[in-house]
């Protein structure tokens, strides 16, 4: 059994500021640790499942040289692999390959979500709102588009329990989720200790596993649009027009439209 684990830091148990997310900045030391441990709890879970491979995606933008590198390497779980300091949704040989379950850890809810921790989508300069057909998403929905198109489930979300919500909603019951904080705001929550946390991530891999047919590939229908409404005037403005994506100014928003969710996706991202 081939397993993906896609990470995320905002949605980890004792993070709550972006300075605990930000390369360089003074919370960004703990906030590693604390992202490094939740990520080898799921590996443990993972393997104790039955695992044959693991492999960890580093899907945090903290910045610079820090962009998908955050993980302390030195303390990652030896049952893992691990992807660092690559473009976001670009890693796809395993996807490819054939992957039997992804786990998301870490994740946080979509942007303009009021008791999502540090909620946001891609970056709230740059995107308010994010459609796949009439799904409105997140991060969480990009990633399960991206394995879905594979024919990969997503059987676990870990977060605040706005983004657990967030997850179920899009992709059903069967969803195992593990909420390890209570968005009080953007930036507070009511937590229980990290160290419960990864004790409940473990278990929730393992359990996760041992159904792997809980939860349908996410794939939006085809013909796929896309649609993305900026964040501000000014980025629409710094945004360079692409063949077959429609920039509508007046309402801040493009559309890329195409056969499949992957061929639209890649004709607007990066944007
Ligand atoms: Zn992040």
């Amino acid at each position: 059994m081939r397993v993906l684990i896609m990470c995320d830091m905002e949605g980890v148990s004792g993070i709550v500021t972006w300075d605990q997310v930000g390369g360089g900045k003074a919370g960004y030391p703990e906030g590693r640790e604390l992202y490094t441990a939740e990520v080898n709890a799921a590996v443990r879970g993972a393997a104790r499942a039955g695992a044959t491979q693991i492999i960890v995606i580093d899907g945090h933008n903290a910045g610079g040289d820090w962009r998908a590198n955050s993980l302390l390497k030195g303390e990652l779980d030896p049952a893992c692999e691990y992807v660092a300091h690559h473009n976001w949704t670009d890693y796809r040989a395993p996807l490819e390959a054939g992957v039997d379950a992804c786990l998301m850890v870490g994740y946080h809810a979509r942007n303009n979500t009021p008791d999502g921790v540090l909620n946001h989508t891609i970056s709230s300069a740059q995107c308010r709102n994010l459609w796949f057909n009439d799904d409105l998403v997140g991060e969480i929905g990009v990633n399960a588009a991206l394995c879905g198109h594979y024919g990969t489930p997503v059987l676990m979300v870990t977060g605040d329990v706005a983004a657990c919500r967030e997850g179920k909603e899009l992709l059903g019951d069967g969803l195992t989720t593990v909420a390890v904080k209570v968005g009080l705001s953007k930036y507070s929550a009511h937590q229980i200790a990290p160290q419960r946390a990864r004790e409940m991530i473990e278990e929730g891999a393992y359990q996760a596993l041992q159904d792997r047919s809980a939860v349908a590939p996410y794939a939006p229908a085809p013909p796929v649009t896309i649609t993305m409404e900026f964040g501000h005037f000014d980025t629409m403005m710094a945004y360079t027009p692409r063949e077959d994506v429609e920039l509508d100014q007046p309402a801040q928003k493009l559309y890329s439209r195409a056969d499949s969710w992957l061929a639209a996706w890649d004709k607007m991202w990066p944007f």
